[in-house]
């Protein structure tokens, strides 16, 4: 494979927060070679023309469900048509400039799999398989009225979730998820909205089981991602361990300060219960659910202030399930309280951290992976350029392969 050489551009480092004019970049492979004002390359090279565009990092979104069956009940679809559709679903958030998923339940090592063999085109993955739940925690999928146990009929369908109760039970279940190829643990601990029969301020799991997953996923060198919604579920998580927070709409200033001092990350999806609430009951959502979602969104973006003003690491998540087409107003959501290089941040060099590739993702920098993307003018005054699919995004590489180039012909 020849190399690929881009010129011309202003380039975003998001670390520094600013565009930069006359710098170069080489891609050989896979891989940044060089960035320098002038770089060396070979005759047979690939020379891009950027035409004094902003070259920055691919995105990251640090939680999205690719693959879900996101609603109380019985399965919905076959294995291969929901694959079917995650293909899709994967094409069109690369498409949209996000290069890295890590995906919060739902998706496999076969997902992960499938983009690496070039099956699927579609961001680098970082994967949970099947969330950790509590019996009528936010990962069982039983609704009210069903009475059977939880069994390989959802263990095995396309749910996010599987139900482990008690210390053996977490520890069998997490060494379960590890062996079937999870990059990290998703653990439920609290209610949630999707789910039939937990009130949001339920607090799922005891503090002996939290820190019985906690230890189980430190044990084989990984970490535990927990969907929260109340105070008092992240505190009791972050004190037995675990290093990111999904959601955290109602995070108050002392478990800020907590998340602060134990390097925990929030990782917010405000985007995710604006849709539930334009298109909610259409999709299938009861009056509960209805209800609950109501209630987090009425903490809107105060979390990310709290989040600020403690020093907490904010990663960017949207949490889109069925409504992927609206995952790039994350940005502008988040834009209504803070400045576009902290979302940007967020969704680059902190998103990097989450996932934990610094310097492999997130940068533009030598050695990184060339996941990188071209945007016409610039973020830093705009964010609606990342909205509209893609439109202002004209090339888009993905390890180091161009999967959009909008400026030949
Ligand atoms: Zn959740
Ligand atoms: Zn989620």
């Amino acid at each position: 494979m020849t190399d690929i050489v881009f010129k011309n551009f202003k380039l975003l480092d998001p670390e520094v927060g600013t565009l930069e004019s006359g710098q170069q970049v080489r891609v050989s492979g896979n891989t940044i070679a060089e960035v320098s004002p002038s770089v060396d390359h070979s005759p047979d090279a690939e020379i891009i023309d950027l035409g004094d565009r902003t070259l920055m990092p691919g995105l990251i979104d640090c939680h999205n469900h690719i693959s879900r069956e996101i609603l109380a009940g019985p399965p919905s679809m076959l294995p291969s048509l929901s694959a079917a559709r995650t293909s899709s679903v994967l094409h069109d958030m690369l498409m949209r400039g996000f290069t890295t998923l890590r995906d919060a339940a739902g998706a496999d090592l076969g997902h992960k799999e499938a983009v690496e063999k070039g099956y699927f085109v579609g961001p680098r993955l970082f994967v949970a398989g099947k969330s950790i739940s509590q019996t009528g925690g936010h990962g069982d999928h039983r609704v009210r009225a069903d009475q059977s146990e939880p069994c390989a009929c959802v263990h095995l369908g396309p749910g996010i979730g599987r139900v482990a109760d008690g210390i053996s039970e977490v520890r069998k279940a997490v060494r379960d998820e590890i062996r079937l190829g999870a990059d990290q643990i998703k653990m439920m601990a609290s209610g949630g909205i999707a789910s039939a029969s937990d009130p949001i301020d339920q607090l799922q799991y005891s503090t002996e089981e939290m820190e019985a997953i906690v230890d189980e996923a430190a044990r084989s060198n990984t970490y535990v991602m927990a969907h929260a919604y109340p105070d008092a579920a992240i505190r009791r998580c972050v004190e037995a361990g675990v290093r990111t927070i999904e959601h955290g709409n109602m995070l108050g200033p002392e478990t800020a300060k907590l998340m602060a001092e134990k390097g925990a990350y929030l990782v917010p999806t405000l985007v995710a219960f604006r849709c539930i609430q334009r298109y909610g009951p259409e999709t299938g959502y009861n009056d509960e659910q209805m209800e609950k979602n109501e209630k987090v969104l009425a903490a809107g973006t105060q979390a990310l202030l709290v989040a600020k003003e403690a020093g907490v690491k904010v990663a960017f998540g949207t949490d889109i399930a069925f409504w992927h087409e609206h995952q790039c107003e994350e940005f502008l959501i988040r834009g209504e309280v803070l400045e576009p290089i902290d979302i940007i941040r967020s969704a680059t060099i902190i998103g990097a951290e989450v996932v934990r590739m610094v310097g492999r993702l997130g940068v533009v920098k030598p050695d990184a992976f060339a996941d990188l993307i071209v945007v016409d003018g610039n973020p830093l005054d705009d964010l609606g350029l990342f909205q509209d699919q893609g439109a202002h995004i004209p090339v888009i590489m993905a390890n180091g392969k161009l999967v959009k180039n909008a400026l030949i012909g």
